[in-house]
């Protein structure tokens, strides 16, 4: 839809499922220019792999915050996704929980649903919380997070929003942009009715978020091309198509959101690079062994 609304003629690969393994085996002779993909961990899982290239141009600077992009120009960030609290409308007061660190008060023993500790969203999140929190404390805090469980780490984001909806728990730990694809599937809507979301901050400050992104291929065969593709899609006008599209935030400064996504409030991103916490993902699975937060 991109190619068509630009008139640029690039091909883009999706880096999902077996498409980086493919771009691997094409090497060279891929026929893929630009790379569209969501979270950090794939971004970075490119970059390492050596199917990228770095780019830069004013536009892109302009239009894309430091901290949505790689600072070696391999990847530029286009919505962000805030990795949030979904709590109870029911159950759960304003005010209740505000940061990260209170999911660790004993007040929400029982109480507390979550996917599987070694996903890369909870990945994302406690690498983050390495780096507010050091790597002693960020395993406090898994522990903690973890003895406040209402039952074992499992399902995805949206299970566990179903499960505060079924009185199972009464927070979880979610995705924003689930809220809106719940609410846009009746099978789901009211589950999303049950809560509503709390933008927690670390005790430091900040939101943890992750982003979509997009990055030049090596093997690129029309980079001229793919580069004016790229700096259209880090445009106000673009990043709020996609936006729109995948229920996140425009990246853009000053570029605001859809109305039913700024329908859930506001909030302050946590300013550490994203390259900086892919980089202690490792850190963060091992200390997540380490806990048996799944177990
Ligand atoms: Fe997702």
């Amino acid at each position: 839809a991109f190619t068509a609304h630009t008139g640029i003629d690039v091909n883009v690969a999706f880096l999902e499922n077996g498409m980086l393994e493919r771009l691997l085996a094409e090497g060279v002779r891929s026929p893929a220019d630009v790379i569209l993909t969501v979270d950090i961990s794939r971004l970075a899982a490119a970059v390492a792999a050596g199917v990228t290239r770095p780019v830069l141009s004013e536009t892109m600077l302009a239009n894309v915050p430091a901290q949505f992009r790689d600072p070696d120009a391999h990847w530029w960030g286009l919505t962000s996704r805030a990795r949030v609290i979904y709590a109870s409308r029911d159950r759960v007061g304003d005010g209740e929980v505000t940061t990260y660190e209170d999911l660790t008060n004993p007040k929400w023993a029982g109480r507390i649903c979550t996917r599987s500790g070694t996903h890369s969203y909870n990945l994302g999140l406690s690498s983050a919380m390495i780096a507010h929190l050091g790597e002693p404390g960020a395993k406090d805090w898994l522990a903690g997070l973890k003895a406040n469980l209402a039952r074992k780490p499992q399902g995805n984001d949206r299970a566990q929003i179903k499960a505060i909806w079924a009185g199972e728990c009464d927070i979880a730990l979610g995705n924003t942009y689930y809220m809106g694809e719940m609410l846009a599937d009746p099978e789901q809507t009211q589950w999303a009715n049950s809560v509503r979301i709390v933008f927690p901050e670390f005790g430091d400050g900040g939101t943890h978020v992750n982003v979509s992104g997009v990055a030049m291929t090596r093997a690129a065969p029309h980079p001229a091309e793919a580069l004016k593709f790229m700096e259209f899609l880090t445009t106000p006008e673009a990043q709020k198509i996609y936006a729109e599209a995948n229920y996140e935030y425009p990246v853009a400064p000053g570029t605001a959101p859809s109305d039913v996504v700024a329908s859930w409030g506001s909030f302050t991103p946590d300013p550490t690079n994203l390259m900086d916490i892919a980089k202690l993902r490792a850190t963060a699975l091992r200390l997540t062994e380490e806990v048996d937060f799944d177990g």
